[in-house]
């Protein structure tokens, strides 16, 4: 690229073109102040605090806004500036309300330090203004706008960053005022409390309400670690004061959020210091829970494992790892179930969320995870989002996708039955019945096939199978995908037309595509679409799933399934087995083991005796939770480690006070397959233990030793048995972390998966038929349930229900029902219902929206009180064993009686 030569402060440098004046300074370290600049939003030239001289220029004008060319000579510092900016700075003053004592941003204000830097020594009197009322509306953000200086750094992160234009400029010339669209209160607006505002603000107008009274800025010590919600791995800056979570901001440099983060991760971190963690150990003893010291209760663990092995064999027993801790707590888990219990009966969530992926990802490619990289989807030309909620459960790359589609980079096609969010953004909207993903697709590439849009040269050079699956997708015309799926056939074909016919497209699923009993069909169909128009292996293309939690990619990575060790090696390979039995110095089974959902129906017969579970839920989480509680209830044993009483540790025998993400080092491995750092930030709450240590110490009480120093040890130990994570090692990652695979420590990491040659070699095409869901409604059952997560609330709600913001944003849960349904039941918005499944029933109020078609209705799983889950089908599928929670058939009745509490059984 050519470079323009300029010249600044009498020192001759270099820019690229399109660079500002203001960016070449800052690349070469040379000081401008600024106000209304902040790096990822455009500029305005607003405050005038960055003017500059130019030669030839009559005025000085603003470096942010002024384009560089040949020859240009700046002056960033004369006396003319300097007293420029001091006038400003005291017009600026004059207007703005400036007693700092009260102020919640004193000591990091940027007014301030430069108020202070051009040595303003006075007070300016304020000029006859009306004080304006604080905005307190919101549950996270205040709002004093007697402390606004317009800069407009708020309204542009509101409209740039999230596209959600809640901000914006109210009158005009001295009137002029930020205003939360027309109603001026926060809290009435569609404002979503992502809190960029709040982060872009360089004064005290606008910040975090919750945090308030907590700290002053010079007693706030900062740690960068990793969210503990989801997928998405964002970097976050946690502020600690007196051993607590007072503030929350995004890393600007975190590699996939470059400073964004979701209300989740910068308000929702409160949970961590709730009145309801455990604190010591607790043995149930008459139905009754007591505390008991960590000696009793490991003790007991260990016995009562001990005693079941002897008597009826390592089978019967069992453990559940989890995606909410760290890899190196999920290693040695399943090290610890494999090597210790003597089973491979270990798995975790991801077999309820992405277990599909896994399976059918590796089939087609030879890898389940994530073709490319979060940055990378704005490199593509069409992003397909099919089955993902992506603003509502992957919050900061749904607000990515929505800024590649407002500034024109990137056409959207959504396949979704529900109007989610970024159905408003997309330039095709493909509204299918529920279940019905593998007729889309196969019809999407029946169009492609005839209107020989599709790769020649790739199929022919870099896949196999091809005869067969055409045969299978030419059965799929669009006349007969409109009859099966409900999607006008012009609009497939369009569909299919834009997909193929971009330079590079991308697909992007979740758990609209996985969570059915044909989850492992409808991610082959999707691995069919990418091989089939070449769309892998490029920058801009690829299989996305998205994963849910924070670490279920690290948790499958690090063997916590039945059939694999760490790095997806198979435990029914002989070589494989010896190696890891060298390793790991033990005895290992042969058989896999059970999944999840083959555990509570073992548990039920009384063939499973006992269980350990680790970090999760699935009194909230598994589907059909009638079913779950029985056979919880049969086992003899249940020892659950964890940081809240939750649904599921209520139920144990024993319960183990783990630590939460603040209080422990180790690593995530987001969606983006990227490992990341978590930092402890804070001491272990009351007696509560390092997850790590607690298995260690039931290790060693069973015979089987395992002595680690550190997390950081526990990774040397992963790199040397993980060929994908061999050159993983702490010291390399800081900053950006790596992207597996990374097999030496030499190794950059991977961005882009299957570049030159698939994982497995040849991309396999896989002919696949459509199949209707397991249960569909009937006159007995006439809707269909479909279940999914809201944006404020997370998984199980243990942690986000504990969070006082969260809590406050989204209360209870609501079934969401279409108005002619709601018209035919005669039921109103917010009446109370009861909804029942042939496996249960609870009751909600209702929320009625068009968000849902006719006959559907949606209900978010996190609320206890009223569980979707009871109402949801275990019919699983036949490989990934996942099962099917996106349907099930439900009748629905009104309550007369305004309810109380809500409950379900
Ligand atoms: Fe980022 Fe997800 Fe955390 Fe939100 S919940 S801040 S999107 S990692």
């Amino acid at each position: 690229m050519k470079e323009i030569a300029l010249t600044i402060n009498d020192r001759e440098l270099k820019g690229r073109p399109g660079n500002t004046v203001l960016e070449v300074c800052k690349e070469n370290g040379i000081y401008v102040p600024t106000l209304c600049h902040l790096d990822g939003l455009s500029d305005v030239g607003a405050c005038r605090m960055c003017v500059v001289e130019i030669q030839k220029e009559r005025k000085p004008v603003p470096a942010c806004t002024y384009p560089i060319r040949d020859g240009l000579v700046v002056k960033t510092n004369t006396e003319r500036l300097e007293k420029y900016r001091r006038q400003i700075l005291e017009l600026l003053l004059s207007e703005h309300e400036h007693n700092c004592l009260f102020c919640e941003k004193n000591g990091s204000c940027e007014l301030q330090d430069l108020i202070y830097q051009y040595c303003i020594d006075r007070p300016i009197p304020l000029i006859n203004k009306e004080i304006d009322p604080i905005d307190d509306s919101s549950p996270v953000i205040l709002r004093d706008p007697n402390k606004c200086i317009l800069c407009g750094r708020c309204v542009r992160a509101c409209d740039e960053i999230t596209s959600n234009q809640v901000l914006g400029f109210g009158n005009r010339g001295s009137k002029t005022f930020v205003t939360a669209e027309i109603k001026q209160l926060l809290g009435d607006t569609c404002c979503l409390a992502c809190g960029a505002c709040v982060q872009a603000c360089p004064t005290g107008a606008i910040t975090e309400k919750l945090s308030r009274f907590q700290g002053r800025n010079w007693d706030i010590s900062k740690i960068e670690t990793t969210c503990p919600y989801c997928g998405v791995g964002c970097q976050i800056e946690l502020g600690i004061n007196n051993n607590k979570i007072v503030k929350v901001r995004g890393v600007e440099s975190g590699p996939d959020n470059m400073g964004h983060l979701c209300v989740k991760g910068r308000f929702g971190l409160d949970f961590v210091q709730h009145p309801d963690r455990l604190t010591t150990p607790l043995i149930k003893c008459n139905g009754e829970f007591r505390e008991a010291s960590w000696d009793e209760a490991l003790d007991l663990v260990a016995t009562k494992i001990s005693d079941l092995k002897r008597k009826y064999g390592s089978d019967a027993l069992a453990g559940l790892s989890s995606a909410k801790c760290s890899n190196e707590e999920n290693y040695l888990f399943q090290k610890f179930v494999r090597a210790c219990f003597g089973t491979n009966n270990v798995d975790h969530c991801a077999r309820l969320c992405h277990a599909s992926t896994v399976v059918g990802l590796a089939a087609a490619f030879g890898s389940g995870a994530m073709t490319n990289s979060i940055r990378d989807f704005g490199e593509s030309k069409v992003i397909l989002v099919i089955g993902s909620n992506t603003t509502e459960n992957h919050p900061v790359i749904g607000d990515h996708i929505k800024r590649l589609v407002r500034t024109k980079k990137t056409k959207l096609i959504v396949a979704d039955p529900r109007a989610i969010e970024l159905t408003k953004y997309a330039d095709i909207w493909l509204r299918q019945k529920g279940g019905t993903d593998v007729a889309l697709l196969n019809g999407l590439m029946n169009v492609i096939i005839n209107e020989n849009l599709y790769d020649h040269e790739f199929v022919e050079s870099r896949t196999e199978n091809f005869e067969d699956f055409k045969k299978v997708v030419s059965e799929y015309t669009p006349e007969r995908v409109e009859n099966i799926t409900g999607i006008p056939k012009d609009q497939l074909v369009a569909a299919a037309r834009m997909y193929a016919e971009a330079e590079s497209s991308s697909i992007v699923y979740s758990m609209g595509i996985t969570q059915h009993t044909t989850g492992v069909d409808n991610v082959l169909s999707t691995a069919n679409l990418a091989m089939l128009t070449g769309n892998i292996g490029r920058p801009g293309t690829g299989v996305n799933p998205l994963r849910g939690q924070c670490n279920v990619q690290g948790a499958c990575d690090m063997g916590a399934l039945p059939n694999v060790y760490q790095g997806y090696q198979s435990v029914a390979n002989e070589n494989i087995r010896a190696t890891m039995e060298n390793a790991w110095q033990a005895k290992l089974p042969e058989k896999p083991g059970l999944t999840v959902l083959e555990m509570m129906n073992q548990a039920e017969k009384g063939t499973l005796k006992a269980m350990y579970i680790m970090g999760e839920n699935p009194m909230l989480s598994d589907p059909n939770l009638n079913h779950v509680k029985e056979a919880l209830e049969n086992l003899d044993f249940l020892v659950v480690q964890d940081i809240f009483l939750t649904e599921t540790a209520k139920m144990a025998d024993v319960v183990l006070p783990g630590v939460s993400f603040a209080e422990k080092d180790g690593t995530f491995t987001n969606t983006g397959r990227r490992i990341q750092r978590l930092r402890k930030a804070i001491p272990e709450v009351g007696q509560s233990r390092q997850d790590w240590e607690i298995i260690e110490e039931i290790g060693s009480r069973l015979g089987y030793s395992m002595s680690y120093q550190s997390p950081s040890d526990i990774m040397e130990e992963i790199a040397s048995v993980t060929p994908s994570y061999g050159g993983v090692h702490y010291d390399r990652l800081d900053g950006q972390g790596l992207q597996w695979p990374c097999p030496t420590r030499e190794h950059p990491g991977t961005p882009n998966l299957h570049k030159d040659k698939f994982t497995r070699g040849l991309g396999h095409f896989t002919p696949v038929e459509y199949r209707p869901p397991a249960e569909l409604p009937d006159e007995c059952y006439p809707f269909l349930l479909n279940t999914g997560r809201i944006r404020p609330q997370f998984h199980t709600g243990s942690m986000s229900r504990r969070s006082k913001g969260l809590a406050e944003i989204a209360p209870e849960g609501l079934l969401e029902m279409n108005p002619a349904d709601g018209e035919k039941l005669n039921i109103a918005d917010m009446d109370w219902v009861k909804v029942s499944s042939r496996r249960g029933h609870m009751e909600t109020r209702v929320n009625i929206t068009e968000r849902v078609p006719e006959g559907t209705v949606f209900m978010a799983f996190h609320f206890g009180e009223s569980a979707a889950n009871f109402l949801t089908n275990d019919a699983v599928d036949p490989v990934a064993k996942i099962p099917e929670f996106k349907v099930a058939a439900v009748k629905i009745e009104r309550l007369e009686k305004q309810l109380q509490t809500v409950k379900g059984s």
